[in-house]
């Protein structure tokens, strides 16, 4: 391994000060606070370089507890929301194929590449889907997908998903990602949209056609959109 700070290849996966791993166990330890429990979910939490995700003038506040600007409109999470959906996801057994709709930066396709064996994820804006499907093979994810495409129709070619994550806000969930759940999966979605807020919802397939839908905290999410771009 390179030594603190040193550049492997040209990624500065390490991090020096603001990006150092003390700075990223105190985000840790705030997640806990907030009551994030799933020890799997921390421990990659706590390893990927989320400052490779950001512009590099944002890097010093990469490990904040905020959500971030990426360009184009869009946002990284808040890495306490990106931790509160990877649990919700994981809640009952680690699903083994996934589908994320809203790559965005690709850090939240990250946490999950290190922890389900199959994942495809959808963006709709050319640069981000670009910027992240380089990164992420840069970091040596293998097992994640990238693809260019409209999310509101999942993914079909990969269906059905024993889990999904939408991580823009459509106002009613797309039949698509309901259809394209195996029975006993489980999506995880911000629903609503009018006032900005929504409803962060975990939806369970419990049969071909019953759906169970728990509401879980308010969230504000970007809109889910059409058509890429
Ligand atoms: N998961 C991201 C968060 C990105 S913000 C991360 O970890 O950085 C939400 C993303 O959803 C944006 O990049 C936006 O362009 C994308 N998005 C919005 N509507 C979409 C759609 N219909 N299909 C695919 N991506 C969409």
């Amino acid at each position: 391994m390179a030594p603190r700070g040193v550049p492997m290849g040209e990624l500065d996966i390490q991090g020096i000060g603001m990006t150092s791993q003390r700075t990223r166990d105190r985000l840790i330890a705030t997640l806990r606070e907030m009551g994030i429990e799933n020890e799997e979910v921390l421990r990659v939490m706590r390893y990927v370089p989320r400052h490779l995700f950001v512009d590099q003038a944002l890097a010093s506040r990469s490990y904040e507890n905020s959500s971030l600007p990426i360009g184009h409109a869009q946002t990284i999470s808040q890495p306490y929301i990106v931790a509160k959906m990877t649990e919700l996801l994981l809640s009952s057994s680690v699903p083994d194929k996934v589908l994320e709709v809203g790559t965005g930066s690709g850090y939240q396709a990250a946490i999950l590449g290190g922890l389900v064996r199959e994942l495809h994820t959808v963006e709709r804006i050319t640069p981000l889907h670009r910027n992240a499907r380089d990164l992420l093979y840069q970091l040596g994810y293998r097992n994640v997908r990238t693809h260019l495409a409209d999310g509101s129709w999942g993914w079909e070619q990969a269906a059905p998903y024993d889990a999904i994550i939408v991580t823009a806000a459509p106002e009613t969930v797309p039949q698509a990602l309901l259809d394209q759940l195996v029975v006993g999966g489980r999506l995880v979605i911000p629903v609503g949209g009018g006032d900005g807020e929504q409803d962060l919802q975990l939806i369970r397939r419990i049969s071909e056609k019953n759906f169970d839908i728990e509401s879980k905290e308010t969230v504000v999410f970007v809109p889910l959109l059409k058509k890429i771009n």
